[in-house]
């Protein structure tokens, strides 16, 4: 291929590629691939020249439509990219020949992988917030923006006639996670990542959707302003931006080279902790005045460079895809992979959720595919690479049959599933393991050996048959590796089970969907378990913190009665809810953390319940109160950051009222 020829179809692709990320948000290849392709472009060019319309030359691709259009004061701007010291330093050497010997001090901070936004507040209002669409047009969704309460609506001080600030929008990890699993349970098609889930969230006209999914914002950048407004430093600009109380990076760091070396060092080595996706570090030159001196070359700072992250995705083979059955029936395919280091994990396993995401893959058993991992995101497979099959590859074998229990496996939208219920020995060992879990039943002394034995031996052939072990003493006592003692401490422990609570049996019961927080607030609402289990649909629906699918869920679980409640029934004496007299805390989310000196957790949240609040085990934008103990960590950061207030162990008693 001649070189205009390559130039001519690298253009095309680049602007494809441009086109699905920046403007309908369903990016085809990686970053790393990306800037491959423009890498190349540019090289190519520097031995003919660049034309006119050549991508290299342009910022984004154009807006789409659907939001009133504005033209930024100032463009929003893409930044050149450096990928190692050797670059960095070139980049300073540039900076220095052009400042004469001056110090260079810059800002170092992360580089979010969100989307470009660029907030407007005159005389101290926010009045608009625009998307970056393509550099110097982009669409207005202020509405969208005033959803995220960090962002304050109006300016206190040192308030200039007219200011744009540029920020990223994003998800945090746990809120995507969030986002994706209920999208999975309404038969929705989920997002690849946090990125798109923010672009498509962003620029979603269904504002009720919106309001639904909590959006974070950080502010970094200065836009066009008016003359009022005077700052010296890039410092001073994040000392306004904090002192305006506007979500700023706590990671951010000024100092020469060495220190700007060092913290992005430090910054990709944060990478897998933090709550949200980089995708490398901004350094920026700290002086203002240096800073319009440099100017800009072809649409982007002198100033500035992206230090981009070697990407946490890597290639690896396809050693098979096997079938997993889970709890409720769920049969998952996933791919046993040559085990690869991916941000820090040794990936060996990755799950491919179900039979659309296998079709849409279009995976063979000895195929080359992307891994990756980012954050504490589950690793995922992200495409095949169909351009390196050797033809030696193989075509999945899509089980017909449970390959536990050999029952015909059926089609339940895009899951295979086996319907055998507790018949099936997978979901059956599933379903003991979480009914007798800490957080269910709590019944100490056992563990995934006994409960192997359990159930191989015929002893639990459903949850009930836990409490009538007794019949097999003689037989278990002798059981190798398991003492006497051992088997007198699980007696002991079932006995004390048999009276449990309202929610914890809820819980227990292992309804799809139904977790501790949802069990805990149907207990609230029904008080005894016969209620529960003679509510209408129509009745669940109505709950607050219950969707139609989970009422759906309930109502099918009672009528399937896969678990033998009426077994369980005869053997438990189920508390019914009791309100106290004291329910100062109704219906308000608290989540704990760090331990305590003078309470369990568990004890803390059984006050809690017992007052009428929902302890909760995830912090959002929904939380209402944080406790932290000693050794809080990310928990206590997030409400930090969500402006979610806090309550010490000091304060404890007073807040709980005990
Ligand atoms: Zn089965």
């Amino acid at each position: 291929m001649s070189v205009s020829d390559e130039i001519k179809k690298l253009k095309a692709e680049i602007e494809r590629h441009n086109r699905l990320y920046h403007a309908e948000n369903s990016a085809e290849i990686s970053d790393e691939e990306f800037d491959a392709l423009y890498q190349r472009l540019k090289t190519l060019e520097q031995e003919v020249g660049v034309s006119e319309d050549s991508p290299t030359r342009t910022v984004g691709a154009k807006p789409s439509r659907g939001f009133e259009k504005y033209t930024h004061l100032k463009p929003m701007l893409s930044l050149a990219n450096v990928f190692n010291n050797e670059d960095f330093e070139k980049f300073e050497e540039r900076i220095q020949k052009r400042t004469i010997n001056e110090k260079i001090i810059y800002a170092i901070e992360p580089k979010f992988d969100g989307i470009g936004i660029s907030l407007t507040y005159e005389d101290g209002l926010l009045t608009k917030a625009v998307t970056r669409g393509d550099g110097e047009v982009g669409e207005v969704v202020t509405e969208n923006i005033r959803t995220i309460k960090k962002i304050p609506h109006s300016l206190k001080y040192n308030v200039p006639k007219i200011i744009e600030l540029r920020g990223e929008i994003f998800f945090n990890l746990n809120d995507f996670r969030d986002i994706n699993k209920k999208i999975e349970t309404e038969g929705g098609k989920q997002f690849v990542n946090p990125r798109n889930a923010a672009a498509g969230t962003l620029r979603n006209l269904d504002i009720t959707l919106v309001k639904q999914r909590p959006l974070d914002i950080f502010v970094y950048a200065l836009g066009g302003h008016s003359d009022d407004l005077v700052l010296k430093s890039h410092k001073d600009f994040i000392d306004f931006l904090t002192k305006n109380h506007l979500p700023v990076s706590d990671q951010i760091k000024y100092g020469d080279k060495l220190v700007a070396e060092a913290t992005v060092k430090n910054i990709l080595s944060l990478r897998d902790s933090l709550n949200y996706e980089i995708d490398g570090a901004v350094v920026k030159v700290n002086d203002i005045d240096m800073q319009n001196k440099l100017g800009f070359v072809s649409k982007a700072p002198r100033w500035a460079v992206a230090w981009k992250f070697p990407a946490s995705e890597k290639y690896s083979k396809v050693n098979d895809v096997l079938f997993s059955v889970g709890r409720t029936g769920i049969v998952t395919p996933y791919a046993t992979i040559e085990p690869v280091l991916i941000a820090g994990a040794n990936i060996s396993n990755v799950s491919l959720h179900n039979m659309d995401e296998l079709s849409r893959l279009d995976i063979k058993v000895g195929d080359s595919v992307l891994v990756k991992r980012a954050g504490d995101v589950i690793p995922q497979i992200v495409k095949v690479n169909p351009e390196v099959r050797s033809g030696a590859e193989t075509d999945v074998r899509i089980p017909v049959n449970c390959p536990s229990c050999s029952n015909q496996l059926r089609l339940d939208g895009p899951f295979l599933k086996c319907d055998a219920g507790m018949n099936c020995n997978k979901q059956l060992f599933g379903y003991f393991e979480h009914f007798v879990s800490r957080k269910a039943m709590n019944i100490d002394g056992l563990g995934y050996k006994i409960n192997t034995h359990l159930i191989n031996l015929g002893y639990v052939k459903q949850a009930s048959d836990l409490f009538k072990l007794k019949d097999h003493e003689a037989e278990l006592k002798s059981l190798d590796g398991f003492g006497e003692k051992s088997i007198d401490n699980l007696f002991q422990s079932i006995e004390e089970a048999r009276r449990p609570k309202l929610e914890t049996f809820i819980n227990a019961l292992g309804i799809p969907e139904v977790g501790e927080t949802t069990s805990s607030g149907l207990a609230r609402h029904y008080k005894n378990f016969e209620n529960f289990r003679s509510a209408s649909l129509d009745d669940l629906i109505q709950l607050d913190s219950i969707g139609e699918v989970v009422a759906h869920h309930i109502k099918k679980f009672f009528e399937k009665d896969p678990v033998g409640i009426d077994s369980l029934l005869d053997q438990l004496d189920i508390q019914d809810f009791i309100v106290s007299s004291d329910s100062h805390l109704d219906g308000i989310r608290i989540v704990i953390t760090g331990s305590f000196q003078n309470y369990s957790r568990d004890e803390l949240k059984d006050i809690i319940k017992s007052k009428g609040g929902i302890p909760s085990s995830s912090i959002s934008s929904n939380t209402n109160f944080l406790l932290y103990g000693e050794k809080a960590g990310s928990k206590y950061k997030k409400a930090l950051d969500l402006g979610i207030e806090l309550v010490d162990e000091n304060k404890l008693k007073e807040f709980l009222k005990i």
